[in-house]
């Protein structure tokens, strides 16, 4: 679980409770605004069971840990051999000196 995940979590979650203390303003814009109609619409086209099914197989398949271990990820690099974080561009583990 890198930094940015938790960044994300943490604002999704403020975002949430911020929703469920707001609930009723929240439901009466979106009826308003029509959204409820278009929502359904969304889901009776898309949102079938195997669709669903594919998007939680891929959020497992991406969130899996090991798949990026030791790998040039984005901006974070791993240590292959302490699992060290490496900073910068250097081609040596502060950590444990081995060659990345
Ligand atoms: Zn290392």
């Amino acid at each position: 679980m890198s930094l940015t995940i938790r960044k994300i979590v943490v604002l999704g979650l403020t975002g949430m409770i911020f929703l469920m203390a707001n609930i009723l303003v929240v439901a009466n814009w979106l009826s308003e605004k029509g959204v409820a109609d278009k929502a359904s619409w969304l889901r009776e086209e898309f949102l079938t069971g195997t669709a669903i099914a594919v998007v939680l197989v891929l959020l497992i398949l991406l969130v899996n840990p090991k798949s990026t271990t030791g790998k040039a990820v984005g901006f974070i690099r791993r240590c292959p051999v302490c699992d060290h974080r490496l900073l910068g561009k250097g081609s040596y583990c502060s950590e444990c000196g081995s060659k990345v």
